[in-house]
């Protein structure tokens, strides 16, 4: 892969009614920028971006504002409020037709900002995807911990190719959102989507901490929606679910089709009994298979409808010969 010494870095953070946090970001990650800059770890070209999501306060007057005092700083801003992984995804696509690299991460900086200097150093190592991972959870409600974390675990039962207990805090170099463009489908999880893109990838480390102002972005109700999203995605497993229940109500019929047949011969069940309970359970056991068989190709049609591409080609050795010539 062509690196640069100073790779341009954009850092992509979407934001929803966050002027309350604007201010603290920005200090902090404009720091971070200098550090990076004057360490030569970075080019002076880098950016922080940020991504107004259709935000009801004044967050998009405070990012233009920053953009014109901070040469560090820079903005864009969605039409109307789309969701953070419709924001996240259109700053990803802007950014990085100037970036070399891109890392996405939210406006509170629950994420600690230290662990981008450990993914610049992977990316410089090769590294096409580097994931940040929550170490600990300490900081997170009991309620939050558990689920998120039960949700990963479920996830990977489901057969996803998720990593345990990230999130959206990840750097992504450019040739690998390139690739993503390609990726169409409209019911994002992105987390669970760069995976599939493949190329070399690591992990990073780090502690999460707590929002310092502010309030959550993601009540329950849309967490649960993402999570929702996340499964129905990525999985087909719940449609094939039904085929194995319709399979297994099949063999129970048989067991209470000789059950019922003996009761009926030692004679003390009333008149049309028997033939009511295996039937009942008999055409149960047969409509759920049905619709586990309609389920299956419904499952087809998903996932052609997708439309994800089939390879990535991440290397092409012709290619490198015809430069050299
Ligand atoms: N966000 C967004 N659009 C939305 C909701 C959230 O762009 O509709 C952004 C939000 O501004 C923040 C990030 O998504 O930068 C994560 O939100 P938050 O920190 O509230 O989520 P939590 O950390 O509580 O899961
Ligand atoms: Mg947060």
């Amino acid at each position: 892969m062509f690196m640069r010494e100073k790779p341009i870095l954009y850092v992509v953070i979407p934001c929803y009614n966050e002027e309350e946090v604007l201010h603290e970001t920005t200090r902090q990650l404009k720091m971070k920028m200098q550090t990076l800059i004057k360490e030569k770890t970075i080019s002076e070209d880098s950016r922080v971006m940020y991504i107004n999501d259709g935000s009801k306060d004044k967050t998009w007057d405070l990012i233009k504002e920053i953009d014109n005092k901070e040469t560090l700083f820079t903005g864009a801003t969605l039409s109307r409020n789309r969701g953070h992984q419709n924001a996240l995804l259109g700053g990803l696509m802007t950014a990085k037709e100037y970036a070399d690299v891109v890392i996405s991460m939210d406006a509170d900086l629950q994420d600690d900002i230290n662990a981008i200097d450990e993914m610049i150093e992977k990316y410089k190592d090769g590294c096409d995807i580097v994931y940040g991972v929550r170490s600990a959870r300490k900081k997170d409600t009991f309620f939050k911990r558990v689920t998120a974390e039960g949700f990963y675990k479920f996830m990977k039962v489901l057969g996803v190719d998720c990593v345990y207990n990230h999130a959206d805090y990840r750097l992504t170099s450019k040739r690998v959102l390139d690739e993503f463009e390609n990726f169409k489908e409209v019911n994002l999880f992105l987390r669970g989507m760069f995976p599939l893109v493949g190329f070399k990838t690591d992990v990073v480390y780090y502690e999460r901490n707590e929002r310092f102002a502010g309030e959550s972005k993601y009540p329950l109700k849309k967490m649960l929606n993402f999570a929702w999203d996340g499964i129905t995605s990525f999985s087909v497993k719940p449609l094939r679910f039904i085929c194995t229940l319709g399979f297994t109500i099949l063999l129970i019929s048989l067991a209470i089709m000789v059950y019922s047949v003996i009761r009926k011969i030692t004679g003390n069940t009333v008149d049309g009994w028997t033939f009511l309970s295996i039937s009942i359970w008999f055409i149960g056991g047969l409509q759920m298979i049905s619709v586990g068989i309609i389920g299956e190709y419904v499952g087809k049609m998903y996932s052609e409808t997708k439309a994800r591409p089939r390879y990535i080609i991440s290397e092409n050795l012709n290619e490198k010969e015809k430069k050299k010539k």
